[in-house]
């Protein structure tokens, strides 16, 4: 096999890309993964995990990928801290171009994850950082003794909120519907805070304030009524838009954006496989995105062995 040529490119280093990694190498596959600039996925902006098997203990998200990272790198992986800006999946060996170069590829795993979904407000974008923020876990310790709100009623909605409600004074949640989307752990939790409380009906319309957050327009969805909240901080936590740009024109994409999958992680394009977050938009947890690492090592090694690699 030329030098040239990688026998597996691993595309994303979250649960997904990296538990195909350790597979990967233990198969002799030799992968290279690269990570993006932000490696390590979602889990690197969540405190402690407490349903990953294995840690009767919570184990910090960042820690978590840590210890992936070191038994992918153990194991043989090859990690590039680098993003991939283009794929050419039309011809085979494919290539996968990165901010450094690019290889040619046998088989692609592609497990890019998903982000936090904007509001696409002007002013949202403007006070990013400076009140506005997607990550409780990384920017809550700024707002001790503040008044926040969070965006948003599904999980990781009520995750944020009680979270918050560590550093915060109060934390209102703002939902458009009367009803939260969460799983009932959540809700419960969230509703039995003395700190949390609701506004049902109503979406952020803007962010106001100049330099810094001072509060949000609201618009309440039933009568239409328009008000301001005095906040200092807002957290938006309304779902999740997956990584799959590069990918648009040379792999199926679902009319949401995610990959098209298809029996078991295979995508249209034979040889290229897809795991977790970039494709499911529907369990999202970082058990199932390992999990779907595997299988789509194991199906990317049966795609090799039927080309005799
Ligand atoms: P999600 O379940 O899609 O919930 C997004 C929330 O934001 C919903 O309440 C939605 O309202 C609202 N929303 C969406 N777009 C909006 C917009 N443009 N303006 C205002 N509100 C908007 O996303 P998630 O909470 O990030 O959870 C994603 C997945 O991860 C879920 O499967 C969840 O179960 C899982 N998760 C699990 C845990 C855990 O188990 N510990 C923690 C976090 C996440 P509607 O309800 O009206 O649609």
């Amino acid at each position: 096999m030329s030098g040239d040529i990688k026998k597996l490119v691993i595309i994303g280093s979250g649960p997904a890309g990296l538990t195909a990694a350790i597979y990967g190498s233990r198969a002799d596959l030799e992968p290279l993964v690269y990570t993006g600039t932000a490696y390590g996925g979602q889990l690197m902006v969540t405190s402690e995990v407490e349903n990953f098997p294995g840690f009767p203990d919570p184990v910090l998200g960042p820690d978590l990928m840590e210890r992936m990272r070191a038994q992918a790198e153990r194991l043989g992986a090859k990690l590039i801290q680098e993003d991939v800006v283009g794929v050419d999946f039309t011809a085979y060996p494919f290539e996968v171009r990165a901010s450094g170069g690019s290889v040619k590829a046998l088989s692609v795993i592609v497990a890019t994850g998903a982000n936090p979904k904007r509001l696409n407000l002007e002013s949202e974008m403007r006070l990013m950082g400076k009140g506005v923020s997607n990550c409780a876990v990384c920017d809550g310790f700024f707002f001790r003794g503040k008044r926040v709100a969070v965006a948003g009623g599904g999980d990781t909605g009520m995750e944020e909120a009680t979270f918050l409600t560590k550093f915060a004074s109060s934390v209102r949640v703002i939902h458009r519907r009367g009803e939260l989307r969460a799983s009932a752990a959540l809700k419960k939790e969230a509703f039995s805070n003395p700190k949390i409380s609701f506004i049902w009906d109503s979406v952020v319309t803007e962010v106001v304030g100049n330099g810094r957050v001072q509060g949000v327009r609201l618009r309440q969805l039933k009568t239409g009524e328009e008000s301001e909240l005095p906040i200092d901080g807002l957290f938006v936590a309304i779902g999740h838009e997956p990584n799959t740009k590069v990918f648009e024109g040379q792999l199926e994409l679902e009319k949401n954006g995610y990959i098209r999958v298809k029996n078991g992680t295979e995508t249209n394009v034979p040889g290229v496989f897809v795991a977790g977050d970039a494709h499911d938009y529907r369990y999202r947890q970082a058990v199932t995105a390992a999990a779907d690492g595997c299988k789509a090592l194991l199906d990317a090694e049966k795609f090799l062995k039927q080309k005799m690699v």
